[in-house]
């Protein structure tokens, strides 16, 4: 154990304890490790890590367990400091023994975690160094929708879009030969499979059968965000055509319904909270009944996503009598004009209806999303933000989330320029400044946005840029630096030897 007292077994056998649904693996031939490159609290919470996790942990003929990034700086640098490899939660065992290490990954600024997840393990980040006997890194999740390409440095191979399906594949590879070179072989073969060593030319994105859905998730704990939540897919994808969105109807073959039955009879009778997800669950046509059979049972509810568009006095009061206190919508451009620009479709009427009908279902507040940075965005268009602020503060509370925009690949603004940061500062202290006493204004970082733009419109060099500058100690200048000069050495490799990381 490091003597700063982080014990990672410890750890992980109190958050077993407090699973619901968590069963012991048995042994089995084929042992996989799932890795997630943030803590178990975001891990958690993610349905895609839970139900890979599920599909797995069905089989006979395979032993899955977990792997975290720990808690915080200090848990890692803890670890670090006492040469202390990362263990799976369930068994204990090194992440570096598992022939398969398979990490889901969301977005681009997990990269850091990414790396220390790797690093803590003893297993090359570089995939070019791994050698006979260091486990084959599989990377998928929601970035491989966009751009995962910055990652290929990192991975013997990414899985491309939807994985409930095709993660059966990568286990029919993993038992196909002894040898690493006969299992990336047979990888290679699997549909939606990429091995970055042998060529960057990506397949298209898997879509699973829609016998498959919906996805949902076999363990509930109470140590994450949405804590004691039972997660389950409304819907998968979306039918909309919003430019900036990756998850718009090109992608993957639009909106899959899942029966409102289907997801009633799903839910555990102990399940006291039930989360809703997709794209656009709120477009879901029996929304609302979903919603009256998960709150006339008694259970809270939560949506993953609301379109102000598609609320309703029913939709609304559901909502409340599920627990809601804070209605949340997405507006995501500053402007009249800027929402018809990007297609987002969502005008002042929907939001002042939805703060309305909000307030009249006695929720406390209304939140709200928002973009600064698009293209074409003017001073205009944030006063226009910041008079349609004041005016919706008067139904309601409101507290407004602002993130940059970041143009991702796989969207029709794909390509479009991060506006300067400065620039984006400045516009964020005009919010702040029209809206203070009035409205809550929570921006996240431009310069993070920066780094994240920087990875989503990369290449394999833009992954190498961010792994020497999280090496490099993860500032900002580190990040800077490094996308701007290639400047910064990459350490020497970590590895396990003799049950320590040397
Ligand atoms: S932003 Fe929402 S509504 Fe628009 S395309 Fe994406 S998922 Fe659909």
């Amino acid at each position: 154990m490091p003597k700063d007292g982080f014990d990672q077994r410890e750890v992980a056998k109190r958050r077993l304890a407090g699973e619901r649904g968590f069963v012991a693996p048995t042994d089995a031939p084929t042992r996989i490790c799932l890795g997630y490159p943030s803590p178990y609290a975001v891990a958690m919470s993610s349905l895609g890590f839970q139900t890979i996790f599920r599909e797995l942990g069905a089989r006979d003929d395979v032993l899955v367990d977990r792997a975290f990034l720990p808690d915080d700086r200090a848990a890692i640098d803890a670890l670090k400091a006492a040469r202390e490899p990362l263990v799976s939660y369930a068994t204990l065992r090194r992440v570096a023994d598992f022939p398969i290490v398979a990490l889901s990954f969301a977005y681009e600024l997990e990269i850091g975690g990414l790396i220390d997840f790797l690093t803590l393990s003893g297993i090359p980040v570089l995939s070019t160094d791994r050698r006979k006997g260091d486990p084959i890194v599989v990377i998928g999740g929601p970035i491989t929708f966009s751009n995962p390409i910055p990652l290929s440095p990192f991975a013997d191979a990414i899985v491309f879009g939807e994985a409930d399906q095709a993660i059966h594949g990568v286990v029919a590879a993993a038992q196909s030969g002894e040898s690493r070179n006969a299992k990336l072989g047979a990888l290679a073969r699997v549909p939606g499979v990429f091995i970055p060593a042998r060529g960057l030319v990506p397949p298209p994105c898997l879509a699973a059968d829609d016998a498959r859905l919906p996805a949902f998730a076999s363990i509930v704990t109470d140590e994450t965000e949405l804590a004691g939540m039972f997660l389950i897919e409304a819907e998968r994808g979306c039918h909309r055509g919003c430019t900036y969105c990756v998850m718009r109807r090109s992608t993957n073959g639009g909106m899959r319904l899942v029966a409102p039955e289907r997801i009633l009879g799903l839910i555990p009778c102990d399940a006291r909270r039930v989360g809703l997800v997709g794209a656009a669950v709120s477009d879901h046509p029996r929304i609302c009944d979903i919603l009256r059979g998960v709150v006339d049972a008694g259970r809270e509810v939560s949506l993953s996503s609301l379109r102000a568009d598609r609320l309703n006095a029913e939709f609304v009061g559901l909502l409340a009598k599920g627990g809601h206190k804070t209605l949340t919508v997405a507006s995501d451009a500053a402007s009249e004009r800027l929402r018809e620009t990007i297609q987002r479709k969502i005008h002042e009427r929907h939001l002042i209806r939805a703060a309305t009908l909000a307030r009249d279902a006695k929720m406390t507040r209304l939140k709200t999303y928002m973009m600064v940075g698009l293209p074409g965005e003017t001073h205009d268009d944030i006063d226009e933000l910041v008079r349609f602020t004041r005016e919706l503060a008067k139904i309601l509370p409101v507290a407004m989330g602002i993130a940059p925009f970041v143009a991702k690949r796989n969207t029709p603004l794909d390509g479009a320029p991060f506006e300067a940061i400065d620039a984006i500062e400045e516009k964020l202290a005009t919010i702040r400044r029209g809206l203070a006493g009035i409205a809550e204004v929570r921006p996240t970082s431009a310069r993070w946005a920066y780094v994240e733009y920087r990875l989503a419109q990369g290449g394999p060099e833009a992954g190498l840029a961010a792994m020497r500058a999280h090496q490099a100690g993860g500032s900002f200048a580190a990040y800077r630096s490094a996308f701007d000069e290639n400047s910064i050495a990459a350490p020497r490799p970590l590895r396990v030897v003799g049950g320590r990381l040397e």
